[in-house]
Formats: structure tokens, sequence, C-alpha cells
């Protein structure tokens, strides 16, 4: 397969190593990003470490005559847009003017709003179904393999699936008093916003981090996770039949929420332009430039990752609860590729998704498809393979009800 991947961020990065860990696959690789020289550490880290060659290009994904102009140069079979949710419409036109798939790990977001939704994808099913090509979305992580837990279970542990809950922690430390694991702009966008979950057919709606509970997660052991919303929400509740509710548990140090609450109360983590000393700026895009990159995070981080969906349904007219995750340890991630784990994690993903592609394993036909429309099965087996290897338990009962709010929420109770 010819691949362009396009962003050579933290995740970006952990994608053209991984390709190139897979050379009798990827026959082509070439690494395209606005700072090409982020590029070009990674073109020479893998002819050093892996003996691959791989090319290099800036690209400005913002920009679609430059991505057609590049796609047409490069000639890949598939594009694996690595770069920021905004691009995402971007690069599926240059995708189309192309006739090239592509696949994704963040649904699209406009940069004025801060609003995680499919629809503006959803609605380039028609386009990419006349132009005979497949659009991906969502196969990173969460969303990713945590959508395809679920499609896995679906398939293969239940008749109908009643309940999910996606629980999502990283107990690694990297030393820092503040700092994002992924892209610092899209994280506070994702993490400050109101807090949503699905059940019976409607959004339930709550405050930033209102309800929390404390939840036992494999080799991390008790840590307390906060409801929030996640894209992933969006097409699960549509594609698991029986569905009653879903909903997402993500895991924060108490120094992390007085930092992000602190920076909120301040107006840092504003995403609409204010002035500054006559000049326009965006409060969150100035934090950005003063955080650490997510990718400079990876050495000396230690700890591990732990994420899963805790799911319960009907098997055999018995009421079953399975739980199935991934733990991934931020040092040997390092070790193996110089990325943290939570880089490791969204770039493994998209990696396994194109081998599967270039197997014809994956070949659902034109159209834009979330990943748990796809079939499940090989891409268990081969992203174990390809380093995040999934365990899968059955556990006496589900997550159980919202039972846990912050003291900060009660005065609005009475
Ligand atoms: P980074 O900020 O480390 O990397 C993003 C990269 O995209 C940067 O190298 C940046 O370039 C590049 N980029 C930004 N704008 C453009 C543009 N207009 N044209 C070309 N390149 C551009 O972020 P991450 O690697 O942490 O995240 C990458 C993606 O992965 C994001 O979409 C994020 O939401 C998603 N993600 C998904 C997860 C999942 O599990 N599904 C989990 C974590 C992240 P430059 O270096 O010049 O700034």
């Amino acid at each position: 397969m010819n691949v362009l991947i396009i962003g050579a961020g933290a995740a970006g990065s952990v994608v053209a190593k991984k390709c190139a860990m897979n050379k009798d696959i990827f026959t082509n690789i070439h690494l395209a990003s606005r700072s090409v020289s982020k590029c070009k550490a990674n073109q020479k880290w893998i002819k050093e470490r892996l003996g691959v060659d791989i090319s290099v290009s800036a690209v400005d994904a913002d920009n679609v005559a430059e991505t057609v102009a590049l796609i047409n140069q490069v000639k890949p079979d598939l594009v694996i847009n690595m770069a920021l949710p905004y691009q995402d419409l971007a690069i599926m036109d240059a995708c189309l003017e192309t006739k090239t798939h592509y696949m994704d790990t963040a649904n699209y977001e406009p940069i004025d709003e801060a609003k995680f939704e499919y629809h503006w994808q959803w609605a380039y099913q028609e386009r990419f179904k006349e132009a005979g090509i497949m659009a991906i979305l969502g196969c990173g992580f969460d969303p990713g393999q945590t959508n395809i837990y679920c499609s896995y279970a679906q398939k293969n542990l239940f008749d109908e699936i009643h309940e999910i809950d996606i629980i999502d922690c990283n107990a690694g430390d990297h030393g820092k008093a503040f700092a994002t694991n992924f892209n610092p702009e899209i994280n506070l966008r994702e993490v400050t916003q109101n807090g949503k979950y699905w059940e019976n057919g409607e959004w339930v709606h709550t405050e930033p981090l209102e309800f929390y509970k404390d939840i036992d997660f494999p080799a991390v052991g008790e840590k307390r996770g906060y409801l929030l919303y996640h894209e992933e929400l969006e097409s699960l509740c549509q594609n698991i039949k029986g569905l009653k509710r879903i909903r997402f548990w993500m895991t924060f140090g108490d120094a992390y929420i007085t930092h992000m609450e602190v920076l909120q109360n301040v107006g840092m983590t504003r995403i609409d332009p204010v002035m500054h000393d006559g000049k326009e700026i965006v409060p969150i895009q100035f934090l950005k430039t003063l955080l650490p990159e997510p990718s400079s995070l990876a050495e000396g981080y230690t700890g591990k990752t732990s994420i899963g969906c805790i799911i319960t349904g009907v098997k055999d007219d018995e009421t079953k609860t399975h739980f199935i995750y991934n733990v991934c340890d931020h040092a040997k991630t390092h070790k193996e590729v110089e990325a943290q784990a939570v880089s490791y994690t969204t770039g493994v993903p998209p990696t396994t998704g194109a081998i599967l592609i270039a197997k014809g394993l994956w070949n659902p036909g034109p159209g834009v498809w979330n990943v748990e429309q796809l079939d499940p099965d090989p891409f268990m087996e081969e992203v174990a393979k390809q380093g995040l290897p999934w365990e899968s338990k059955e556990l006496p009962e589900g997550l159980g009800d919202l039972t846990q709010r912050r003291a900060k929420y009660d005065k609005k109770v009475a």
C-alpha cells in the first residue's frame, strides 16, 4: 500500500513509525505536515532505527488545492489524517477530488465553536459513494478501538447490548505541573464543554465534569472518572442495536482539574478572539503555545493508560456484563517508538485499519463509515499484534447509576 500520512505531531509520528515497521504492507510511506521539520525528524529516526526510507513534505492541509497537489504527486491508496479535527473536511474534499480513500481519528470540529459532531462528515456519504471511495472515521483509540470493542461484543458476546460505559484512565506521570496528553487546544475544548450522555433515545445534558465515579481500573487501581461527552457516543448510539444507555468517563487528577478551572475562570480557555495590545488573539491558542507539546512528554513518562468498555446486555436470555480493555505502558511505548502511551494508543489503530484495508479485510465498499460498522474480528486480531493487546472478562455487574456529584454543583440542586 502507498500511504500518505498528514500531521507529524505526537500521534502522526507513531503512525509513520508503525507503518515503517510494516514495510511488507506499506511499500511507500509519505509523511506531510505543516512544519516539515517534524516530518524530517521522523524520517531520520525511521531510517536510523528501522532502516526504512520514507518521503516527507510540507503541506497546509487547510488549503484543499495544496493537499490535492500533494495527493497527485504521491498517488497514495489511502490518506491517514493525523492533523487536527479542523482539517477533516478540507482533507476529505481533497480525497474526493483525487478519488483517494480517507481515514481519521477525530471528528470535524469548527475552529470557532467547540462542537464535536459527525453530521458534517456524514454529509459526505453520497459524494464518497459516487466517487467510489471510502472514508473511515474515528479510527484512533477513543474513538476507534473503543467502538470496535463494542462491535466485537455485539458480534461475539451478546444477543443484544443495553448499556455501555467507556472508561478512560491515564494513570501516567509526566512530571509537569500541567500538560495535556494530546493537542492542548483540542483537549481543553473537549474537557471544558458541558457533558452529556445518551439514554432511552435522548441526550441527557450535564454541567462540565458534574458527575463522577470511583472506578477500579485494571493495572492502575481505583481512580476518579468524570462523566463527559465524547464523540464516539454519537455513532455508537446509532450503530449498536438495542442500546438503552451509553456514557463516557475520563479520569483527571485534582491538580489537573484545579489548573483547568483556574485557566477557565481567568478566560484562558476562551476560543473567541480578544484584543490584546491592539492585536486580536485567541486565548486558548496562546495557551497552547505556552503548554508543552504532547510529543515532548514522552521521555521519562511513567505509569500506564487503562481504557476499555464495560458492556451489559443479554445472551441466551441471561443478563451479562463484559469488560474489554487495553493497558498500555508509557515507558514501553517510549522505548519502542519514542512516544507516550496516549499518542501510541492513538497511532496504532489507524495503522491497523490501514493494514486491514491493504489486505482486503476491511472493504465495506464506497461511503462514509464509522469503525464499528466494519468487521471487528480481523481488527481485534491485528491490533494485538501491532502493540495493543486486549483482555475481555466478565464482571458481576455494570457501572450503575449516577450517584456522585461534585460539591460545587450542590447549590444548584437546593
Ligand atoms: P499534535 O498537536 O501533536 O499534532 C498535530 C499535528 O498536525 C501537528 O504536527 C501540526 O503541525 C499538524 N497540523 C496542524 N494543522 C495543520 C495543517 N493545517 N496542515 C498540516 N498539518 C497540520 O496533536 P496529536 O498528535 O496529539 O493529535 C493528532 C490528532 O489525533 C488530533 O486530531 C487529535 O484530536 C487526534 N486524537 C485522537 C485520539 C483518539 O483516540 N481517537 C486521541 C488523541 C488525539 P505543527 O507541528 O506545525 O503544529
